[in-house]
């Protein structure tokens, strides 16, 4: 297995390793599904396309950075012909006639799909539990969570089983299980990718987000998935990026010239183990150049109750779609219309889905809705205003990815404790920003992986990208 995908790529493309190869290798590693990573494998289809790709290669050569290249997709994307259950019995059955965007996309940079990943249902949850098809296990330690939603496709980039695996960020979920795991995870800015076949959660938040091995794989995915879609309306017209180029061009063991702006209330509420790992990356970028400014992000503490308001909100009204007719799991025996809605979204959801039905339907209930849903908007735009202000003294903002280490399964966390885990990863999907996760060692308590985030400016993500790449290079060198 090669470090990243940018090595492997090399290789293929200088015909030293072939990617039936490397398809067989990831699928090795997968073995039997031993931790759970992924609700479909899709082995003989991955084989085959890996195949016809080494008939490309041999023939005319590597296309793209992903050409040849194994990986996964969460199971929030549709994918057509194969089953995309949004890791719920509401979707046990349901195979999509159509290809969403990203799984588009991919297919055509000749990418290898293993298979789709584990995760809470319909992207609800930070420890995967919430899920119709078994948790996802943590390989470093089987006692302590992967992180959600995006658990499974997290696993399997670290169990190796893909080089590069796409997972979905409304309100952290590829940072902070790529934080429980060490990998590096980029959401990037809100609009930059479609969300054209993406099982909708809380539309204004949501975005399509990678996790892999280095920084520079981030781009070449983001480069590979930023072409315009007329099919989302929401998506900023902005195709065709070359962030790729962008970090090669301007690579470099320095951070000279570069602010980054961090708010120390932020590093403070953090568990001592985090809290000294933090600073010894807010260190490490000093000695490596940049200068450190304070900033302050105010509003950013009321972000959870904002976001449990909002993402909500928008999720009983998209999920409003799953009524036992016209997709996937439809309650036997009823007698009546009503009655096979009720009992199909009854039985086909699990508890924490109906809990946020039920909290964004009364949001947004006649009579609440000014008091809940319209004030949370207000305080949303204070939150991305904090940050608007924040830029006005730095190029990025430093925070942490989660106040602990991944935690125990035995904990048991209330929902509110578990809702409290997505505090700094939270405010940055409520400003629509691009944000790196990036590993920065282990805990001095329990050994767990531990990272913080670089956040950007909105539509930033090139240069975002592009500094983060020369932090990591400036560390390991
Ligand atoms: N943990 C958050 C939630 O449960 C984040 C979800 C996400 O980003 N999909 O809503």
């Amino acid at each position: 297995m090669f470090a990243d995908i940018f090595e492997a790529h090399n290789k293929l493309k200088k015909k030293e390793i072939s990617s039936a190869e490397l398809t067989a290798e990831c699928l090795k590693n997968l073995g039997a599904n031993k931790n759970n990573s992924f609700i479909s494998i899709t082995s003989e289809l991955a084989l085959e396309s890996a195949k016809k790709v080494d008939q490309e290669i041999s023939k005319s050569g590597v296309s793209s950075y992903l050409h040849g290249i194994p990986y996964s997709l969460k199971d929030l994307f549709i994918t057509k012909n194969i089953r995309t259950t949004a890791g719920s019995k509401m979707l046990h059955n349901y195979i999509p006639p159509y290809e969403g965007y990203v799984a588009k996309m991919l297919k055509k940079a000749g990418g290898v799909l293993v298979g789709k990943t584990g995760c809470d249902e319909f992207g609800m949850g930070s420890s995967n539990d919430n899920t119709a098809y078994g948790p996802v296990t943590n390989p470093l330690d089987p006692n302590y969570v992967p992180g959600g939603s995006s658990g499974g496709s997290a696993i399997s980039v670290l169990e190796k089983s893909s080089y590069f695996s796409m997972g979905t960020d409304t309100g952290g979920s590829v940072r902070l299980p790529a934080n429980f795991c060490g990998l590096v995870g980029f959401k990037p800015s809100y609009g930059r990718i479609s969300r054209y076949g993406q099982i909708a959660y809380g539309s204004s938040l949501d975005q399509a987000a990678p996790f892999g091995n280095s920084v520079l794989d981030m781009a070449i995915i983001l480069d590979q998935l930023t072409e315009n879609d007329p099919n989302d309306s929401t998506q900023a017209p902005l195709g065709n990026t070359k962030s790729t180029e962008y970090i090669l061009k301007n690579e470099k063991a320095s951070l000279k010239g570069f602010k980054v702006g961090y708010y120390p209330e932020f590093i403070e509420n953090c568990r001592e183990d985090v809290q000294k790992n933090l600073k010894e990356s807010l260190e490490k970028l000093r000695s490596l150049g940049a200068e450190l400014v304070e900033v302050e992000l105010p509003h950013s503490k009321y972000s959870v109750a904002v976001y449990y308001i909002i993402a909500t909100s928008e999720a009983s009204s998209n999920l409003a779609r799953f009524d036992g007719i016209h997709y996937g799991y439809s309650a036997k025996n009823q007698t009546g219309l009503e009655q096979v809605y009720v009992a199909s979204r009854s039985e086909g959801f699990c508890d924490e889905v109906k809990r946020r039905i039920l909290l964004g339907t009364f949001c947004l209930s006649s009579g609440y809705s000014d008091e809940y849903f319209n004030h949370a908007c207000k305080v949303r735009r204070l939150i991305r205003t904090d940050f608007d202000k924040a830029y006005e003294k730095c190029d990025f903002v430093f925070s942490p990815v989660c106040a602990t280490t991944s935690f125990r399964r035995d904990e048991d966390l209330t929902p509110l404790q578990m809702y409290m885990t997505d505090l700094y990863t939270i405010p940055v999907n409520l400003a629509g920003l691009p944000s790196i996760a990036i590993p920065n060692g282990t805990s001095s308590q329990n050994k767990m992986p531990t990272g913080f985030q670089l956040i950007g400016k909105a539509f930033d993500d090139e240069r975002l990208l592009s500094f983060a790449h020369n932090f990591m290079k400036g560390v390991k060198s």
